[in-house]
């Protein structure tokens, strides 16, 4: 005799249906931007701050707000709304004439304190004062931060891990903080939904500002400044500018960058013999070559330097690591010269010589001069090799 076998579960009854995750909905907040200026001068980072701020707050149907600390700045204030700024909370204080860090940081934190919500999100430029200044909030409110965000975005996320089962769920409006990975060609979304601001810092030169519309009115609210003595622990005698020669980095329309490649800080001045050759044009640096000192930290270009998008960058003897691209690939024409055929360079570059930077660039230079006095459109006559 056999034994009948008893009936598996699952024939028994259907599988079960995963339990739908929990939905943590928050009242959808504001967006911050914390504007920066330098000296009263309004840093252009804060205007491409509004614009991404603007792109947020349209996904959440909110608004966005601009915070101002500083002293006689009413100009400021408008600027803030022409470029987006639906609310202005203004801080105007003789003690807040220049930037530091605790009398700033109190100001915002009592700001935050006294909303009856907090910001959805609360964004800051990634430049000294921003580095500065964004880790201190987000330190007291202990909520995330990301910095150096190329880009940013407004949108649901479902959170699965069950390494804290208290934050499983589905997170409607999430900040998706979006920046390039140490080391490798990736995009890292950032997300930290538990808690709000979402903050997160975002360079100079990449997000895309508003045009100002000088129609727009918006309503401005005047902080009160309640410094405590511990605030003025750290004061700030003078404040001193470097003048840097020539056309900015960040203005130029032609950027001529050197790397490791230029073998000795002698290279660079064959580079500017190249950058003579154009109209506002600057000298540009991988970071590696700042660091032996070759030349200053002001001509950094990458991640830890600037971001630029000139109309044409050359790059002689940079390998193109990541740290740098991220800083130069929207540039309008990227022309490589590299010793390397396999150098990294020539993948994002839409235009690679290879070969002797030393041999290269004077013929450059020769043909470029030539053209000059010609007044006739020469085609460079090199080994280029389009990827
Ligand atoms: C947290 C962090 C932040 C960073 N931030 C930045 C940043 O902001 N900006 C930045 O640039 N880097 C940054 N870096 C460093 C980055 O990772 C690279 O180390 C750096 O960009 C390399 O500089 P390079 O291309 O000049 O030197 P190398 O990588 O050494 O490349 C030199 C290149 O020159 C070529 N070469 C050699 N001789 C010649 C010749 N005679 N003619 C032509 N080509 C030649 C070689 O083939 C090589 O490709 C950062 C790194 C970290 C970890």
């Amino acid at each position: 005799m056999t034994e009948a076998k008893k009936p598996t579960d699952s024939a028994a009854k259907p599988a079960a249906e995963p339990e739908p995750l929990p939905v943590h909905e928050t009242p959808r907040g504001n967006v911050m931007v914390i504007a920066e200026h330098i000296m009263g001068e309004l840093q252009p980072v804060t205007i491409e701050l509004l614009g991404a701020g603007r792109l947020l707050t349209d996904k959440l149907g909110t608004q966005l707000i601009a915070v101002l600390i500083g002293y006689k700045m009413e100009e400021t204030v408008q600027k803030l709304i022409h470029h987006g700024a639906d609310k202005v909370y203004y801080a105007d204080d003789e003690s807040l004439q220049v930037y530091c860090t605790l009398t700033y940081r109190r100001v915002i934190v009592d700001l935050l304190e006294s909303l009856p919500e907090p910001p959805h999100v609360c964004l800051l430029g990634s430049t000294t004062t921003g580095r500065d200044l964004a880790p201190r909030i987000a330190a007291h409110f202990e909520t995330g931060l990301t910095a150096d965000c190329t880009e940013l975005d407004i949108g649901p996320y479902e959170h699965k891990s069950k390494v804290d089962p208290t934050k499983l769920g589905l997170y409607p409006d999430c900040l998706y903080a979006i920046r390039p990975s140490f080391g490798e060609s990736l995009k890292a979304r950032i997300l930290g939904p538990w808690k709000n601001p979402q903050m997160a810092t975002t360079r100079p030169g990449v997000m895309t500002p508003l045009k100002p519309d000088t129609k727009r009115s918006a309503e401005v609210i005047k902080i009160p400044v309640k410094l405590l003595d511990k605030d003025s622990r750290l004061k700030v005698r003078d404040v001193v500018r470097e003048v840097s020669k020539g056309v900015k980095l960040t203005e130029a329309d032609v950027i001529v960058s050197g790397g490791f490649g230029m073998q000795a800080p002698d290279g660079f001045k064959l580079l500017e013999q190249l950058a003579a050759c154009f109209e506002n044009s600057a000298i540009g640096a991988s970071r590696k070559v700042v660091d032996l000192g070759w030349i200053p930290y002001a001509h950094q270009v990458g991640q830890t330097g600037k971001t630029v998008r000139p109309k044409l960058y050359i790059a002689c003897g940079i390998s193109g690591a990541i740290q740098h691209r991220v800083g130069m690939s929207k540039s309008g024409t990227i022309i490589a010269i590299n010793k390397d055929p396999d150098a990294p360079i020539f993948k994002f570059a839409h235009y690679g010589i290879v070969g002797d930077a030393y041999l290269i660039v004077p013929e450059l230079i020769r043909q470029f001069k030539q053209t000059m006095s010609s007044q006739k459109k020469t085609e460079v006559e090199a080994v280029v090799h389009s990827h």
